[in-house]
């Protein structure tokens, strides 16, 4: 999506009307009471306004959909849409975000065949829901151990298909998880049917004659039969429409504590933009709608304030659910990792220490007051100085 604000009025370009992407590969995929449109507008899930097509019109914003835009001049301030208007703007705000990450730049084709699925917007949940129904009871084989692998192995085993994840590391979520917390939701996973295929990756696939994938051949030399293909192996920033216009960093574009880009009436939000991270003690590129969300807030406030605006000061947070399992994390997962809590099916979690502070904390199973208290914990930073201590107190050092 790109927005801009032209004679402070704001106009939104954009393919399709906004709308909340987490629910997509969690309750949207649900067979009984699934959480679809028209109940998830933007904002739905920050319990703010739902940006209905009426907010819009009342708040003097033009939504201008089914539009792409094919090119910016930063440099003369306009865009250049498919339809050949050029649009003028005084302030953009990049919120191009992310397109998923396709298995032919591994090398494999068949991303494009009738029951090998991505998720990324409403159409591929849609047919991800479709190819559910029509594929109740066969094998599902999940490409990757990140946040759509998770979610949707949950969802597939709940619409009752046989599921197999297959993903090149020891074990699942890798960005985030330690070896001990990976090993709980596995071993969760497992119990409800779930098989893990770890340590290898897809080699191509086995199409039959009408274009259907039937099976998936894995680097190790073994294949899976496959009624049904779900792939997530990360995103790639949509930032062609700037390369050589602004500076990139880490995939993203680089900008400032006021999410302003190296041109400044240029900022970016979202998935796209790499900014400072105090807890990182560096710039860098979060991928999560908690970010996007107060990123956008962040940009807005600084186009508002102009040069009285503070810096973002962003603390990382990220979380999930599935079955009836639910995490939160807040800050980094570098440095030493302390565990505590029951391991067992209870509520655990874990502590990340850096040079002497606490950076990042973990909890699975929480009440809201104790993920509150975690984040509050992680924010401040308190002095750690005996492990063992920390792992003896546990949740009891937060709350
Ligand atoms: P991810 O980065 O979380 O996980 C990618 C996974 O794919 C990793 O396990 C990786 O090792 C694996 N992989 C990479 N190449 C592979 C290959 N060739 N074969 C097999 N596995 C391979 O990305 P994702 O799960 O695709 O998620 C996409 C985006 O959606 C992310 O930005 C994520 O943050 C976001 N998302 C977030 C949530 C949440 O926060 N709860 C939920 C869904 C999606």
């Amino acid at each position: 999506m790109v927005d801009i604000i032209k004679n402070s009025i704001g106009a939104c370009i954009n393919l399709c009307r906004p709308y909340e992407r987490p629910a997509l590969s969690k309750g949207f995929l649900l067979p009984e009471a699934p959480a679809r449109l028209p109940s998830f507008h933007t904002c739905v899930g920050a319990n703010e306004e739902r940006l209905t097509p009426k907010w819009y019109k009342e708040h003097g914003i033009e939504l201008v959909l089914g539009s792409r835009v094919k090119s910016v001049d930063v440099r003369r301030k306009t865009l250049l849409t498919g339809s050949g208007e050029t649009i003028s703007y005084k302030v953009l705000i990049i919120a191009t975000g992310a397109r998923a990450l396709k298995l032919e730049e591994f090398g494999v084709k068949g991303s494009d065949s009738e029951n090998v699925c991505y998720l990324r917007d409403l159409a591929d949940a849609n047919r991800l829901v479709n190819l559910m129904e029509s594929c109740s009871g066969g094998n599902a084989i999940v490409i990757g151990g990140g946040y759509i692998g998770m979610e949707c192995a949950a969802s597939l085993v709940i619409n009752r298909m046989s599921v197999t994840m297959v993903f090149p590391e020891e074990h699942c979520m890798a960005r985030l998880f330690t070896p001990k917390i990976a090993s709980f939701y596995e071993e969760f996973y497992k119990s409800k049917g779930v098989k893990f295929v770890k340590g290898t990756i897809l080699s191509s696939f086995d199409i039959d004659s009408n274009g259907k994938v039937t099976a998936v051949n894995l680097r190790d030399g073994s294949s899976l039969p496959a009624d049904t293909v779900v792939v997530g192996i990360g995103i790639r920033p949509n930032t062609s429409l700037f390369e050589g216009q602004l500076t990139l960093e880490k995939g993203g574009i680089k900008v400032n504590g006021k999410m302003q880009s190296s041109n400044s009436s240029v900022y970016a939000v979202g998935d796209v933009a790499t900014f400072p991270v105090k807890v990182f003690g560096e710039s860098r590129r979060l991928e999560h709608v908690d970010s996007a969300r107060k990123s956008a807030r962040h940009a807005v406030g600084a186009i508002m304030e102009g040069n009285q605006a503070g810096e973002f000061d962003y603390l990382p947070f990220f979380y999930s659910r599935v079955f009836t399992l639910s995490w939160q994390f807040y800050g980094d997962n570098a440095g030493d990792v302390v565990h505590f809590g029951d391991f067992s099916g209870g509520t655990f979690g874990a502590y990340w220490v850096r040079n002497g502070h606490l950076v990042g904390s973990f909890l699975e199973g929480g009440t809201k007051e104790e993920y509150e208290a975690i984040a509050k914990a992680t924010r401040l930073k308190p002095a750690v100085e005996d492990l063992a201590e920390l792992e003896r107190q546990g949740l009891g050092f937060a709350v």
